[in-house]
């Protein structure tokens, strides 16, 4: 294995600059280290490359066009950029990469300030390059543009999203000036490819500030422009049983969701689009509130549009409309039937169902813990009680038993089979035990 030691060893020898840059700094002066290092160096990429196959070192060179190299050190994907240098032309999808000559030059380039210090590894002192006051705005908690705002996010439009996604992640305020930029450059977000704004999104959805990243979307101007069909929740008022707006409703919703598990990603956007349809069925009811019929069913003929558009996975689109479509639903966890039926519909996704009705009813006006509680119980139930009933399956299939009594297949098959079964359920014969099963089969055959 090649170590990161002998990687900056290697530099120092030749004379090349190492610098620790982005956000595993960033994430490490924040006492949060883990994350992938990244680098930047005067060595062009060729140079790096050599350097890495010297040592043996596993790398990955299909960044190598843009000047990045990936190398393995202590066992982590590191990523070696050759300092960048003037290079992005307003307007343009994909910058060309020109190189630069020097650390300050390359600083100056990236987004915000808390991503623009540096650490030389070869010199090893530990100095901190702050050429923006990254330090002061991390201590700060602040989310702040390197230079001008307007101008670096008319350079590329991602960095909005990016800043808003920082912002979320680590709990930061948007320095003013920066949010107004922001504001001012919010259609441009129209000029990206729809894979860079679906990873932002998915990444402030999963963000541990999520509602507030959505906010700031709304803020400065960006939903309509990235998620259209969420635009009239805004000012969409509801009727008692609700605190907000649907709006509000659903930003509170995406940040109480719980999003452990295989499936977090789904739960995070069920929650954003759970109540997609409301703007779009809303009437108002003989006791003069307002209604919502059927915006589950609408919002799920809705959401699996918009998704597609998004681009997310087949697998992930199927599940976040299921989730839309079932969030309404209401089993009574004392009645089997009615669990069962439900358990049914939403095809092992119950865990993923229940998290979204508990968020949903977080902004409600009334707690229903109590009723989700008891469902949580009673489907765990059922599910449990399933799982006994299938290890209660006889030792022995119908194939066996044809082949042990030598006998054309027919009724007395199931008649031993459902037999052994109950002995298993009853607790008589352990479940794997076909030695038992053999003679307690021949024992019936013989009593026919
Ligand atoms: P994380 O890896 O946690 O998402 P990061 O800050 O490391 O965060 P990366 O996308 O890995 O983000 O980029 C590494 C660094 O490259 C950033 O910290 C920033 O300095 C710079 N950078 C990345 N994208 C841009 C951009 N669009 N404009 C300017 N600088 C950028
Ligand atoms: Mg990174």
């Amino acid at each position: 294995m090649t170590t990161r030691a002998a990687f900056v060893e290697l530099f120092r020898e030749r004379g090349r600059e190492l610098w620790a840059v982005g956000g595993a700094l960033r994430d490490e002066l924040l006492g949060r280290g883990g994350v992938d290092e990244d680098f930047a160096t005067d060595a062009l990429p060729d140079e790096v490359e050599a350097i890495g196959r010297e040592l043996g070192a596993s790398l990955v060179t299909v960044g190598k066009r843009f000047g990045t190299i990936g190398v393995l050190l202590d066992g982590r994907w590191s990523e070696i950029t050759t300092f960048r240098g003037d290079s992005y032309e307003a307007g343009t999808r994909w910058p060309d990469v020109t190189f630069g000559t020097s650390i300050e030059e390359d600083l100056a380039r990236r987004d915000f300030t808390v991503n623009a210090l540096a650490r030389e590894a070869t010199r090893g002192d530990g100095n901190i390059l702050d050429l923006f006051g990254g330090r002061d705005d991390l201590a700060a908690r602040v989310v702040r543009a390197v230079g001008e705002p307007e101008r670096r996010f008319r350079e590329d439009p991602l960095r909005i999203l990016r800043g808003l996604r920082f912002s979320a992640q680590l709990g930061f305020e948007i320095e003013p000036a920066t949010l107004e930029g922001m504001r001012v450059t919010a259609p441009l977000l129209a000029s990206l490819s729809q894979e860079r704004v679906t990873t932002e999104l998915d990444k402030i959805l999963q963000a541990p500030f999520a509602g507030e990243g959505l906010e700031r979307i709304r803020e400065i101007g960006a939903l309509g422009v990235i998620l259209p069909e969420l635009a009239p929740m805004v000012g969409c008022e509801q009727n008692s049983f609700h605190q907000f707006d649907v709006w509000g409703h659903t930003v509170a919703t995406v940040q109480a969701v719980r999003k452990e598990g295989p499936d977090g990603r789904a739960r995070a956007w069920a929650a954003l689009l759970h109540d997609l349809g409301k703007p779009y069925v809303r009437h108002m009811k003989t006791n003069g509130e307002w209604g919502f019929y059927r915006h589950d069913a609408v919002g799920a003929e809705m959401a699996p549009v918009l998704l597609e558009r998004l681009r997310l996975a087949r697998k992930e689109i199927h599940l976040v409309t299921l989730l839309v479509r079932r969030h309404m639903d209401r089993p009574k966890p004392e009645d089997r039937r009615s669990v069962r039926r439900f358990l049914s519909k939403v095809g092992g996704h119950w865990e993923d169902l229940l998290a979204l009705k508990r968020a949903d009813n977080a902004s409600h006006t009334y707690d229903d813990e109590g009723y989700h509680a008891a469902l949580e119980a009673a489907c765990r139930r059922a599910v449990s009680e399933d799982s006994e009933a299938l290890r209660a399956e006889s030792p022995l299939t119908g194939d066996d038993l044809v082949a042990m009594f030598d006998r054309e297949p027919g009724p007395w098959i199931r008649v031993v089979k459902d037999r052994l079964s109950a002995m298993v359920l009853d607790g008589e014969l352990a479940p794997g035990d076909r030695e038992h099963a053999r003679r307690i089969a021949r024992g019936i055959m013989k009593g026919r």
